[in-house]
This record gives C-alpha cells, sequence and structure tokens, in this order.
C-alpha cells in the first residue's frame, strides 16, 4: 500500500478485463476513485468496479473508444464530475492483430495503431491539457510491452504501436518533466489475460511461451497492477521516461540463457 495513492483520482482505458482490470482492483485497494473505461464488456467494467468499491476505493464506469478525441473527454469528464480531480492517467487499452505483413490490410493496420498508439497520444493530450490548466504535478502511465523492444513477426502493426509508445512515453517525459508531470511506461511479457486466451488454451502454445521466459512462468495480470501502483505512487518520485518491464526476464535475450553463442 501506498499511503500517497488514497483519494488520488485515476482514469484507466481498457478496465473490463486483463491487465486494466488488475490494475482498477490494485487502486481499489489503495483506496483511490478510479474511472474504468470499457469499449464493449460492460459487465466487465462492472464487475471490476464493484471489486475496487470491495477493496475500499470509489470506481465509475464509462464506455469510450479510446481512439477518438470524444472518448478521451468523456473519461476526464467523469472524473472530474465523479470525483473532482485527476492525478493518474493509464492509458492500458490495447489489441492486436496476427497477420503476415504482405497480408495484413491497411485497414486492420489502422484498427491497431488507432487503439494501441493514437489512443496513447490522445489519453496523455487530454491529461496534459489538464495537469497544465490546473498546474498539477500528475501522473501518465502507458501500456507498452516487450515488443516496443522484442520484434514480432506476423503482428508488425502491434510492434511498430508499442515501439511508437516507447519513443512517446520519453518525449512526453522530457517535455513535461519541468511541470513535474511524471510519465512512464510499462512493459509486460507474457501475462495470463483474455488477450492470450486462445494461445495459452493450446498446450504446445502454452509451453512454447513458457520456454522464452527464464523465470519459467507466465505472468499474473496483478503483478503488472503492482508496477503500476509503484509508477503512480510517490514512491518513484525520481522516475520519468522509463518502461519498466515486467516479463520474468523475456527482455534478457532467453536464446544464450545456457552460454550459447
Ligand atoms: P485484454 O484483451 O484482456 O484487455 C484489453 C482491454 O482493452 C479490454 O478491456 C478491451 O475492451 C480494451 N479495448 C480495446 N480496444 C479499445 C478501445 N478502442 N477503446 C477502449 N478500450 C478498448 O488485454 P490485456 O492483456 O489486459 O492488455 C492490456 C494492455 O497490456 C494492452 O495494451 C496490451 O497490448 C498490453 N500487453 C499485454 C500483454 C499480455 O501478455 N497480456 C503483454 C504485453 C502488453
Amino acid at each position: 500500500m501506498y499511503e500517497d495513492l488514497k483519494n488520488r483520482v485515476a482514469v484507466i482505458t481498457g478496465g473490463s478485463k486483463g491487465i486494466g482490470t488488475a490494475i482498477s482492483e490494485r487502486f481499489g485497494k489503495e483506496h483511490m476513485s478510479v474511472v474504468i473505461n470499457y469499449n464493449s464488456d460492460a459487465k466487465g467494467a462492472q464487475e471490476a468496479a464493484d471489486k475496487v468499491e470491495q477493496n475500499g476505493g470509489k470506481a465509475v464506469i464509462v464506455q469510450a473508444n479510446v481512439a477518438t478525441e470524444e472518448g478521451n473527454n468523456a473519461l476526464l469528464k467523469a472524473a472530474v464530475d465523479n470525483f473532482g480531480d485527476l492525478d493518474v492517467w493509464v492509458n492500458n487499452a490495447g489489441m492486436e492483430i496476427k497477420s503476415p505483413t504482405h497480408e495484413l490490410s491497411l485497414e486492420d493496420w489502422n484498427r491497431v495503431i488507432s487503439i494501441d498508439q493514437t489512443g496513447v497520444f490522445l489519453g496523455s493530450k487530454t491529461a496534459l491539457n489538464y495537469f497544465k490548466e490546473h498546474g498539477k504535478k500528475g501522473n501518465i502511465i502507458n501500456m507498452s510491452s516487450v515488443h516496443e523492444q522484442i520484434p514480432w513477426p506476423t503482428f508488425s502493426s502491434y510492434a511498430a504501436a508499442k515501439g511508437g509508445v516507447k519513443m512517446f512515453t520519453k518525449t512526453i517525459a522530457m517535455e513535461y518533466a519541468k511541470d513535474g508531470v511524471r510519465v512512464n511506461a510499462i512493459g509486460p511479457g507474457a501475462i495470463n489475460t483474455p488477450i492470450n486466451a486462445k494461445k495459452f488454451a493450446d498446450k504446445e502454445q502454452y509451453d512454447q511461451t513458457v520456454s522464452m521466459v527464464p523465470m519459467d512462468r507466465i505472468g499474473k495480470p496483478e503483478e503488472v497492477a503492482a508496477g503500476a501502483a509503484w509508477l503512480a505512487s510517490d514512491e518513484s518520485s525520481y522516475v520519468t521516461g522509463v518502461t519498466l518491464f515486467i516479463d520474468g526476464g523475456m527482455t534478457l535475450y532467453p536464446a544464450f540463457m545456457n552460454g550459447q553463442g
């Protein structure tokens, strides 16, 4: 628990399942007030909100498409209308489309980029405007991926978006550092969430993924949420512009594990 997080107001995009739900629940444990965004799964978002309240926080759910300015404005409005302020904005919503790049349609490329990259820009811009206007030393956390660093054949749109999120995070961290605004990214490895449900249901693919993790296991959404709570808190007060990898060592070049090469 981080005492300073108590009563702070957070927006979490894509909070109806997976990592976004885990961050909401963790922020609830920190007794924060949380705007939980969902795109289509109102039931999942409501369950997450109920958990936040059971954990001692406050929550409202808001439908919004993060790829739009209206959607992000609606999230800010919900934070201000319901909780009177904004302290932390977590750009978590994301999706991926698998396709050999030479067959990837422009439509699918644009879908991934609009949510995973443009959504992060729009959410950050919305939060930054509020922080500027109110002279707030706010906090932005962007959900990147190990694929901001590790190339991922047949997922080029996703890797391009996450690579973009990495440099966008570093750039705005520098741009707003003098305002006291901190901006960081989290780079999860293989985490057990609905985005991986189909893959992990197949034992061969599950084992193959585990084999790429030095710690020899898949990560839990709560382990990513713990990183988000630390980055949101004053305990990380001198940290800005980093990507915190939460990946069991996946970015450590595991192919070299036994001294090969
Ligand atoms: P998930 O599919 O379980 O959840 C993604 C969430 O984003 C869902 O709630 C979905 O509704 C929401 N979303 C998608 N499009 C949206 C839109 N246009 N507007 C609003 N919300 C939208 O996936 P997850 O694993 O929880 O992923 C969360 C984030 O973590 C994503 O950015 C993902 O790229 C990243 N990530 C996940 C993993 C992993 O292994 N699970 C690894 C690296 C990075």
